[in-house]
C-alpha cells in the first residue's frame, strides 16, 4: 500500500506514452535550465545550469523502492524541474536498475546534453525523452527562454552526440 512517508515520488500516474508511470521528482519546484512560457508549472524561480544533489540519493532510493509496491510500468525522473540538473543522476539510476527490473525513463528538455558527464550518466537509462520546441535559435529563445549558458549550438550539438552514443530508447 502507498505510503505517506514518500516524499519525492508521485504516482504511478496514467501517462498515454508510458503506461502507469511511476514519478521521481530530483529538484526543487521549478528549478529548471529553461523558463519555456508555456510551462504548466508556472515562471521558473531558480534558472540554473548547476547540478547539484538537491535531495539526498538515499532518500530518493529508499522512496523509490517503497513505491515499487505499485507495480509501476516505469519509473519516471521527472518532476517540477529539469531533472539532469540532479548531480547524482547516474547513481540514481544504477540504484534503481539494481532494485527492480522495471524501466527506467527520463524526462527531460535536453539542455545539459552538451555536457559529457550528462550524456555518460543518462546511458543507463531505459529510455530518454527530452524536447524540442524549436528549430530555430530566435524560436528557441522566445519559446525556451533558457539560461544564458544554453545556447541553441549547445543544445543542437549535446542532442546530437547524445544520439550517437545512446543505445537505448530515444523518444524525441
Ligand atoms: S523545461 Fe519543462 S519544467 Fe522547465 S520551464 Fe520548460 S516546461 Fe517547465
Amino acid at each position: 500500500m502507498a505510503s505517506d512517508k514518500v516524499k519525492h515520488v508521485f504516482g504511478p500516474v496514467p501517462s498515454r506514452r508510458l503506461g502507469r508511470s511511476l514519478g521521481v521528482d530530483l529538484v526543487p519546484y521549478k528549478t529548471c535550465t529553461f523558463d519555456c512560457i508555456y510551462c504548466q508549472l508556472g515562471c521558473t524561480t531558480d534558472k540554473t545550469i548547476d547540478r547539484r544533489e538537491w535531495v539526498p540519493l538515499g532518500d530518493l532510493l529508499e522512496d523509490v523502492k517503497a513505491a515499487l509496491v505499485r507495480e509501476p510500468d516505469y519509473v519516471t525522473l521527472s518532476g517540477s524541474g529539469e531533472p539532469t540538473l540532479y548531480a547524482r543522476l547516474g547513481e540514481l539510476i544504477a540504484g534503481i536498475r539494481s532494485m527492480t527490473s522495471v524501466p527506467v525513463a527520463v524526462l527531460t528538455n535536453g539542455s545539459l546534453f552538451w555536457k559529457p558527464e550528462v550524456r555518460k550518466e543518462l546511458l543507463q537509462a531505459d529510455l530518454v525523452v527530452p524536447s524540442l520546441d524549436a528549430g530555430t535559435e530566435r524560436s528557441y529563445l522566445q519559446v525556451n527562454r533558457p539560461h544564458s549558458e544554453v545556447t541553441f549550438e549547445r543544445l543542437i550539438e549535446g542532442l546530437e552526440a547524445f544520439g550517437r552514443e545512446y543505445a537505448g530508447q530515444l523518444w524525441l
